[in-house]
């Protein structure tokens, strides 16, 4: 069947910015759980935080809402907790949910609120041209950082892990079809799928050719419900290179049967 999720909203992201990668890939993954039979387009909610990453509403025909700057995690879980039977998606950046939103991150992983989080993780504010963010590495120069960063960047997926997350994974926005893949596997999860996706803002800080050379999927064999193997694997192999794939993914209650038992 032909799912129609593009909308009449003309792009105005950066021609060939990654964000495309992220929005195909998620209509993809959409148009695949519908001809299936798992979804129905009118049950799918999907919600966008600040930052470049958050025009992705404007360009899918699927209900849709702008939240606040960082506060797109507790308006998802508003959304399901109003209507539990909704399919919620977010859509938020490292500026947004790992700056600004970085508490309701936290607090949406240890209750396991059944939504799906994917990060357009550019490691930097793009919107506002170029300031540090919390996965900006070391030495990184912007606006903020004209002498280049100080600050040790942050894991976030060992830190999803600690809060107690039940799906965590990380792709590559140049990597569609995978991305596809793991979108529609958290998108499958019941409880708070966490995804981040690298996705080089091409105008400020060119990442491309960085992560070309260091991405790798890890083998999708590995385990999936030990939570110290995932801690290990997130942290890569002791060199720069970077794992993706899906870590981890156990089933425990969400929130939302709790609430309502
Ligand atoms: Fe993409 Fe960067 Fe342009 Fe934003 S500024 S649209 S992240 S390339």
């Amino acid at each position: 069947m032909d799912v129609n999720l593009s909308t009449k909203a003309k792009i105005t992201w950066c021609p060939g910015c990654p964000n495309g990668g992220i929005l195909v890939a998620f209509r993809q993954a959409i148009t695949d759980l519908v001809n299936d039979g798992k979804l129905k387009t009118e049950n799918i909610v999907a919600l966008g935080g600040i930052g470049c990453h958050g025009k992705i509403t404007d360009y899918l025909n699927l209900n849709t809402f702008t939240s606040l700057h960082g506060r797109v995690i507790p308006t998802m879980e508003g959304v399901k907790v109003a209507n539990p039977t909704l399919t919620i998606v977010g859509f938020s950046g490292d500026g947004d949910s790992y700056s600004e939103g970085v508490g309701h991150l936290v607090h949406a992983a240890r209750r396991n609120a059944d939504i799906n989080l994917f990060i357009h993780d550019n490691q930097i504010f793009a919107l506002t041209t170029g300031q540090a963010t919390p996965t900006s590495p070391i030495g990184f120069k912007g606006k903020s950082t004209p002498f280049g960063s100080i600050e040790p960047p942050f894991n976030p997926l060992l830190f999803m892990l600690s809060a107690g997350a039940t799906f965590v994974a990380r792709s590559y926005a140049l990597d569609i079809a995978k991305t596809k893949d793991v979108m529609k596997a958290a998108i499958a999860h019941k409880g708070f799928s966490f995804v981040d996706i690298i996705q080089p803002c091409i105008t400020f800080y060119d990442t491309r050719d960085y992560f070309k050379d260091r991405v790798y999927w890890i083998n999708e064999n590995e385990p999936k419900d030990n939570l110290a193997h995932a801690m290990e694997k997130v942290q890569g192999d002791g060199s720069d290179k970077v794992p993706l794939g899906i870590f981890y993914r156990v089933e425990h209650p969400t929130f939302e049967e709790q609430l309502y038992a």
